[in-house]
């Protein structure tokens, strides 16, 4: 049955909790759907919670305890992605159009058991290859998957992108189209700097260090399935009928720029481990400590060590500050030296282009252009196609406008 399939026609299509946020948006989105279904394209819709369910439902949960076991967190906020695929298949069927909606289950996507923060495995492909022979729209519930037990886990907030590109991946299908309610993705965010310009295509890598420097477009896992597997990404509006931002392979890309996002990130925190014993196996240990508690660690500066002591600064999610201080705590008393402080008054702008591979003096001019504004840079780091800065966190605003602008990015007409 599936081999008589047509993949070209195949067509992942994701809907984020905004264009499914009531009743007459989830109408609105049948109806496009409608006419993707009426020119002959085979398709599978993954759809988040409605609105703000999934904020509503961590709120749920904190009435009852500060400290729910994972397992039951996952299994309640996986209900908000069950109302929204059964809705959306209804409001398809109130149109005449054929549509089935499906929970991770009864897919199965497959995930590791990690609670809260699981990785998609494998999906089987079955059921949706015969519905799609059948004539009829997956609509799939996004964000979810179950372990090998069964059990029911979800992929971290925003991980509805990350199903609909692992979907698109897994039936070889021609393109995800992911809709949100930005028309695509921009060289800054359009609501805090001014003169952004749209991009008509980006590179997975950039827009893998976009997504992880907090752009917030797309679930940075799903821009590493993408790359994985070779997917082409289109983000795009769910309100408008414009074409989005192309997300593909770097050799897809004929202007590579120098700078083609910026970002700033203000959810962070900085930990900095002063006096420390300066001695092989002390770096491993703090990190492999915060590793194990699932704590993403961005930033590290260590300075050179003076008098067989050390500082180690890092960022980490202000959310995990409070884990962080009783994990460090527990260290240093083993070492019986050295003290830890925390500063939540940080922000990290950044730069990230392709073009910085082949360019020298990029870092150089983000400096520059920071310090003519009198900005102190507290921290750095840099890949190969990024450069970060940690600052303070009131010039953030300032900082990322500056940078926009200093690297030629600022539309001025
Ligand atoms: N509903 C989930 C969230 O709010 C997943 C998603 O929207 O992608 O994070
Ligand atoms: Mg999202």
């Amino acid at each position: 049955m599936s081999a008589a399939l047509d993949r070209s026609k195949i067509l992942v299509q994701k809907f984020g909790g905004t264009s499914v946020g009531d009743a007459e948006r989830i109408k609105r989105v049948a109806a496009r759907i409608k006419s993707y279904y009426e020119n002959g394209y085979l398709l599978v819709v993954v759809v988040s919670a409605m609105g703000h369910t999934t904020d509503e439902l961590i709120k749920l949960a904190s009435q009852i305890s500060d400290n729910p076991p994972k397992r039951e967190m996952d299994m309640l906020l996986s209900t908000g992605e069950q109302v929204s695929v059964a809705m959306l298949a209804m409001a398809l069927h109130e149109i005449g159009v054929p549509a089935v909606s499906f929970n991770a289950q009864q897919i199965k996507i497959h995930t590791d058991a990690r609670y809260s923060n699981a990785r998609i495995e494998k999906i089987e492909t079955d059921r949706l290859e015969k519905e799609l022979a059948a004539g009829r729209i997956c609509i799939v519930a996004g964000f979810q998957g179950i372990d090998e037990h069964q059990n029911i886990t979800t992929l971290g907030r925003g991980g509805s992108d990350t199903s609909a590109v692992a979907l698109a991946a897994a039936l070889h299908a021609k393109e995800c189209e992911i809709f949100t309610d930005v028309d695509g993705v921009y060289t800054a965010d359009p609501n805090k700097v001014q003169g952004t310009r749209k991009h008509e295509r980006i590179s997975y890598d950039e827009m893998l260090e976009l997504a992880s420097l907090g752009a917030g477009v797309l679930h940075s896992r799903s821009v590493e399935f993408a790359k994985k597997y070779g997917v082409v990404i289109h983000v795009r509006s769910s309100f408008n009928f414009n074409t989005g931002t192309l997300v593909v392979p770097e050799e897809q890309i004929m202007e590579k720029l120098l700078v083609s996002g910026v970002t700033l990130k203000s959810d962070d925190a900085r930990v900095s481990l002063n006096d420390i014993p300066d001695r092989p196996g002390i770096a491993a240990e703090v990190f492999h400590a915060l590793a194990a508690q699932n704590i993403n660690v961005d930033i590290i500066v260590q300075s050179t060590g003076k008098d067989n002591k050390n500082t180690i600064s890092f960022t980490i999610p202000h959310k995990d500050l409070k884990q962080a201080r009783e994990i460090l705590e527990l260290l240093l008393k083993n070492w019986g030296t050295g003290s830890a402080s925390f500063d939540e008054n940080i922000a990290i702008v950044s730069a990230v282009g392709v073009g910085m591979k082949s360019h020298s003096g990029v870092a150089a001019s983000m400096f520059k252009s920071l310090a003519d504004a009198g900005i102190n840079i507290e921290m750095i780091s840099t890949s190969e196609i990024k450069i970060s800065c940690v600052i303070a966190k009131d010039r953030g605003r300032e900082a990322l406008q500056i940078v926009h602008d200093v690297f030629g990015l600022t539309q001025t007409a």
